[in-house]
């Protein structure tokens, strides 16, 4: 299948603190990829590289033919080909749910506000929200949120969705209502880089699962290869931190 994120020798780091050592990396059309690895081992910096939150250092991200440099005034369009979800949900407080949904395709795409309202319409009954299109976001539970801010992103049709540990600051039993629509997500064919400690989920969503420290790929594989067969030591301990849980 055609290759849509191709990451070559992706380097990065803070002052004196390297953080992405010669990463790289080829995503195709309709992959689903997980990112695991211990907390600063670099997962959101390299997602931020990815749709050029961060600057790089060295190498490349490719998005298609077109390099993503945040530097270019190209910054922009790639923001819109490259949709991002994080763990805080950002929604604007003051705007009801359909007007936080609306707001970036009508003034950054400049679509006609009547199509992106039967779309956002579309999109909310779709993951269980047309009843609170006009609710406030302080209206809805945090895993009520994180699926608006789902929304907020498919509503700019991205080649490419990253999801930042977007289930991390919910109550357990939110975040399977979020993981379900992530699901339902990869099973259209969606192109994802998810970045979760949910094992389970990762296990059941992954086309291909990474382990990631000190900035360096250590292991990666087929979810089956990478939970039951683990080959480096230091994935086999890292997922024996796991299994105590729940
Ligand atoms: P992870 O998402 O895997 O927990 P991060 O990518 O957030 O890790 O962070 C990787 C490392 O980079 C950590 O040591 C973190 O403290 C550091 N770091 C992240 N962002 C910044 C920043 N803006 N300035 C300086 N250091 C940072
Ligand atoms: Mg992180």
């Amino acid at each position: 299948m055609e290759e849509i994120l191709k990451v070559n020798g992706l380097s990065k780091q803070f002052d004196d603190l390297p953080v992405l050592d010669n990463l790289s990396l080829s995503v195709k059309k309709g992959e689903v990829v997980v990112i695991v690895g211990p907390s600063g081992c670099g997962k959101s910096t390299f997602l931020r590289c990815l749709n050029g939150l961060e600057d790089i250092d060295e190498g490349e991200v490719l998005l298609g033919e077109e390099k993503v440099n945040p530097n270019k005034k190209n910054l922009s369009r790639t923001r819109e080909r490259i949709g991002m979800v994080f763990q805080s949900y950002d929604l604007f407080p003051h705007k009801t749910i359909l007007q936080n949904i609306t707001l970036a395709p009508i003034k950054v795409k400049k679509r006609k506000k009547a199509e992106v309202e039967e779309e956002a319409i579309k999109l909310l009954d779709r993951v269980g929200l047309l009843s609170k299109k006009d609710s406030y976001p302080r209206q809805l539970s945090g895993g009520q949120k994180q699926r608006v801010a789902i929304v907020r992103a498919l509503i700019m049709h991205p080649e490419v969705l990253l999801l930042d540990e977007i289930t991390a600051a919910l109550d357990p039993e939110m975040v399977r209502e979020v993981l379900d629509v992530v699901l339902s997500l990869a099973k259209e064919g969606r192109t994802m880089l998810i970045v979760t400690h949910e094992m389970a989920f990762a296990k059941a969503v992954a086309d291909r699962v990474i382990f990631l420290e000190n900035g360096k790929i250590v292991e990666e594989g087929s979810p089956e290869e990478f939970f039951d067969n683990p080959q480096t030591d230091r994935l086999k301990r890292f997922l024996k931190t796991f299994s105590y849980e729940k």
